[in-house]
C-alpha cells in the first residue's frame, strides 16, 4: 500500500484485496446464458480509455489491492488491451502481486506470449463443453477449435489454466465428469459455476440451472473427492479427485452462501464500481477520473465504495418467467 493511504476496508470489517476489472463489454462469443444474440453493446464512447482504466487501477493499487484479474466481456478483443496488461505488468511487485485475467480463449493463441512477457502467469479460460456441435449452440459461434488451440497455446507459453465451466441443465449436464477429466488430464484445475440470474437472456433460466449440489453427488458416485484448505482467496471451494489426481472447485451462490469472506470489487468498462456482483450500490468512477483533481476525487470514490458494499448477494431462480435478480449481463460486470 502507498504511504499515507488507507486500506479499503467494507463495514463489515471485510478487507478488500481484490480488483476484477472489465475493460470491454464486447465479445466475440454470444453464450446463451451470458447474453442474448442480439445484444446491445455500449457505444464506444461511454467506454474508459485505456489511461483511464490504467490509473483507476493504480489508484487501487495504492490502497492495498494486491490482485487484478482484467475481464469483460471477452478482455481480449479489445485492441489496446495488451498496453493495459503491459503496463500493470510493471506494477508487480510494487504491492500488486498478481494480474491475470479471465477469457473465453478464442485469442489466447495470438496473446500467450505477450501475456508472459508482461508478467501474467495464470489465467481462467471458461469452456462449458468439448463437443464441437454443442460449443456452436450453446456460445452461438462455431470456435471450439481455436479455443482449445488456445488453451494449448497458454499451456506452452508457460501460463497455468484453470478452466472455468457454467453447469447447465441439458446442456453439459452428462459431459461434466468428462470435461473434469479432461482438464485434469491436461493438467488443468478447474472449476464448476452455477449459473447466476443476471441480464436478460432469450431462454428461461430455470430451465438450465443445475444446482452444483446435484453435480457434487453424481462425481461422489464416480470418483473420491477429498475437500481440500486450498483457496485462491475466492468463493471456489476445493476438492481433490483421487482418480484423476487434479483439483476442482465448486462455485455455489445459489446452493452455498459465499459472502462472509468475500475481497472484492468490480469495475465496469464505464467505470462503475459496483461492490457486489449481485446488487445494485456502486460509485462513479469515470466522474472521478474525468474530475478536476482524479487523483482525490478516485480516493473519496473507493472511500464511499465501502461504506455501502452488501454484507451479501440475494440471487435466486425459483420459477419460470421470472425477471432476472439484476438487469445487467455478466458481461457488463465481468463476472
Ligand atoms: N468472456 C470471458 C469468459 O467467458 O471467460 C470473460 C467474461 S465472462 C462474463 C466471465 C465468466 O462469467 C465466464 O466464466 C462465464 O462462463 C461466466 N458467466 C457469464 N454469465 C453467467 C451467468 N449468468 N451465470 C454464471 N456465470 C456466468
Ligand atoms: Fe462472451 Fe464470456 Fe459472456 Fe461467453 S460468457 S458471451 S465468452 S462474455
Amino acid at each position: 500500500m502507498a504511504p499515507g493511504k488507507s486500506p479499503l476496508i467494507d463495514g463489515f470489517q471485510r478487507r478488500i484485496t481484490y480488483l476484477r476489472l472489465s475493460v470491454t463489454d464486447r465479445c466475440d462469443l454470444r453464450c446463451q446464458y451470458c447474453m442474448p444474440e442480439r445484444m446491445q453493446f455500449l457505444p464506444r464512447t461511454e467506454v474508459l480509455t485505456l489511461e483511464e482504466l490504467h490509473r483507476i487501477a493504480l489508484a487501487f493499487i495504492a490502497r492495498g489491492v494486491t490482485k487484478i484479474r482484467l475481464t469483460g466481456g471477452e478482455p481480449l478483443v479489445r485492441r489496446d488491451m495488451i498496453d493495459l496488461v503491459r503496463a500493470l505488468g510493471r506494477e508487480i511487485g510494487t504491492g500488486l502481486e498478481e494480474l491475470t485475467l479471465t477469457t473465453n480463449g478464442t485469442r489466447l493463441a495470438e496473446f500467450a506470449d505477450d501475456l508472459v512477457a508482461a508478467g501474467v502467469r495464470r489465467v481462467n479460460v471458461s469452456l462449458d463443453t468439448l463437443d464441437a456441435d454443442r460449443f456452436a449452440e450453446l456460445s452461438r459461434r462455431d470456435r471450439l477449435s481455436q479455443v482449445l488451440d488456445g488453451i494449448a497455446a497458454a499451456r506452452e507459453a508457460g501460463l497455468r489454466v484453470k478452466i472455468n465451466t457454467v453447469a447447465l441443465k441439458g446442456v453439459n449436464e452428462q459431459e461434466i465428469a468428462d470435461l473434469v477429466a479432461w482438464a485434469h488430464g491436461h493438467g488443468h484445475d478447474m472449476t464448476l459455476i452455477e449459473v447466476m440470474p443476471l441480464g436478460e437472456v432469450d431462454g428461461e433460466r430455470i430451465d438450465h440451472y443445475l444446482p452444483l449440489t446435484a453435480v457434487r453427488a453424481d462425481l461422489e458416485r464416480r470418483w473420491t473427492l477429498t475437500a481440500e484448505d486450498h483457496s485462491t482467496g475466492g468463493p471456489a471451494r476445493y476438492v481433490r479427485v483421487a482418480e484423476t489426481g487434479g483439483r476442482l472447485g465448486f462455485i455455489t451462490p445459489l446452493t452455498g452462501n459465499f459472502c462472509d469472506g468475500c475481497n472484492r470489487v468490480r469495475v465496469t468498462t464505464t467505470g462503475q464500481l459496483y461492490a457486489c456482483l449481485g446488487g445494485r450500490e456502486q460509485v462513479d468512477l469515470r466522474a472521478a477520473v474525468r474530475s478536476a483533481d482524479p487523483g482525490a476525487a478516485i480516493d473519496a470514490a473507493l472511500t464511499e465504495a465501502m461504506t455501502i458494499k452488501p454484507h451479501r448477494h440475494a440471487f435466486a431462480i425459483r420459477e419460470k418467467g421470472e425477471a432476472p435478480a439484476l438487469a445487467r449481463h455478466m458481461s457488463v460486470t465481468g463476472g
